[in-house]
């Protein structure tokens, strides 16, 4: 005899139903089973995950200590800034200032402008915003600094500013008496060439007696030998003048259109000797009175007419200028159709002493300085210069002068 078993409702349990309540149990404990086993793989996952992490965490550690290592032992002094606070510097940057770490580190950056010893610093970053390369920082008798300020990239954004702190005491001291050496040697110079032009010109003018004709060619090369030693003189003269801050200008209002025709008339016959034709084109409209150094601003535009005419074997040569009464600028441009600057030299042009392979084939003649100076005096007038060309086409010098650059 078989005895009923009830369920919880007090009914009866059939055999039938026991089978179905043992084979659901059975698929509940097979479902329960695979949770578990699944918890645990997630919590084996997680534990990795974890493990993971932390090892992610020591690597960003190690990497930070190593990368803080390099900047406390560089040879630079660094300041780092964030969100305009200073979060880490250097040992050379406390010596370069004579400074504590903690005079610094977790201070507002423009606060420090009043820190007696940091203040020429701040107010430098101050007048660059923060956005400057290579500017140079006097900060007492034989401590020169070159200062520059990078963007620190996290990803696609900017983190920061690293402020570096370049020592440039020696390279500028040495560049001061390469200068002074120069400058002396071109002195010394000018005295010796002006006599030998001087007596050059008498014999040539037949002053001292008649000059046999077999000497007069002779005569006539020592004469421009001694013109070309005296034009590096004095291109010599005029860069240590630059280098030392003292090319003063004297600039007045000129009839720059007078002018122009005064400097190049000379230019003018030299290119026609040459069989190059010549061409001025006054502006279209009339041109205030101009504020320029006379004298210094002759030399920069002979410079530009003068290499026009130098590169160029044929063809012509434009001097155009013209007036934006707008901007009140005025412009040059020198165009020529000589040789050209090949493309890969023409980041160097305005260098000291640069001189492109295709000039010195056809021009031997040249002391890579006119431009150089050119560059100097225009900018001191407060304009530009630059240049277009494609070797073998010829290049188009151009200058902008603002029309009275102690305005702006
Ligand atoms: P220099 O003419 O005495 O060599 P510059 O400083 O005036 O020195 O010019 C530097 C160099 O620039 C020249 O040697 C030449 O290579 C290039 N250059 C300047 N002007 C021209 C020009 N109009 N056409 C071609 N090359 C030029």
């Amino acid at each position: 005899m078989v005895n009923n078993l009830s369920n919880s409702d007090g009914n009866d349990i059939v055999p039938g139903d026991l089978a179905q309540c043992q084979k659901e149990l059975g698929e509940l404990k097979r479902q329960r089973a695979a949770e578990a086993k699944g918890l645990m793989e997630s919590k084996g996952a997680l534990l990795r995950l974890l493990d993971d992490a932390e090892k992610e965490k020591g690597f960003a550690e190690e990497e930070r200590d190593r990368t803080i290592a390099i900047i406390k032992n560089l040879g630079d002094g660094i300041i780092i800034i964030e969100q305009e606070k200073v979060v880490l510097d250097n040992p050379k940057a406390e010596a370069f200032f004579d400074i504590e770490a903690t005079e610094i580190v977790g201070q507002e950056i423009w606060n420090l402008i009043s820190h007696p010893k940091l203040s020429p610093l701040i107010k430098l970053l101050q007048d660059y915003r923060l956005d400057l390369t290579k500017q140079e920082l006097v900060l007492r008798e034989g401590l020169i600094l070159e200062v520059s300020a990078v963007a620190i990239i996290r990803g696609s954004e900017e983190g920061g500013k690293m402020v570096i702190l370049h020592d440039i005491t020696r390279e500028k001291s040495m560049e001061k008496m390469k200068t002074e050496f120069v400058s002396i040697t071109a002195h010394q110079l000018r005295t010796p060439l002006s006599a030998i032009k001087w007596t050059m010109n008498m014999m040539l003018d037949g002053d001292l007696g008649p000059v046999p004709e077999g000497q007069r060619d002779f005569l006539q090369k020592t004469y421009q030998s001694n013109e070309r030693m005296i034009r590096l003189v004095n291109d010599l003269l005029n860069v240590t003048r630059i280098e030392e801050g003292r090319f003063l200008y004297d600039l007045k209002p000129q009839n720059i259109i007078e002018l122009t025709e005064k400097i190049i008339s000379p230019l003018r016959e030299l290119a026609e000797k040459k069989g190059l034709k010549f061409i001025f084109e006054k502006a279209s409209i009339k041109v205030p009175p101009i504020y320029v150094d006379q004298e210094r601003f002759g030399i920069a535009l002979q410079n530009l007419v003068d290499n026009a005419i130098h590169y160029t074997t044929q063809g012509k040569v434009l001097v155009s200028t013209a007036y934006d009464e707008q901007k009140e600028e005025f412009y040059f441009m020198i165009k020529d159709e000589g040789i050209g600057i090949p493309i890969e030299q023409q980041k160097r042009v305005f260098s000291r002493f640069f001189r492109a392979p295709n000039a010195v084939k056809t021009e031997t003649e040249g002391t890579g300085l006119g431009l150089f100076i050119a560059k100097n005096i225009v900018e001191a007038h407060g304009g530009k210069i630059w240049f277009e060309s494609e070797e073998g086409k010829g290049a188009s010098f151009y200058i902008m002068i603002p029309r009275d650059s102690r305005q702006r």
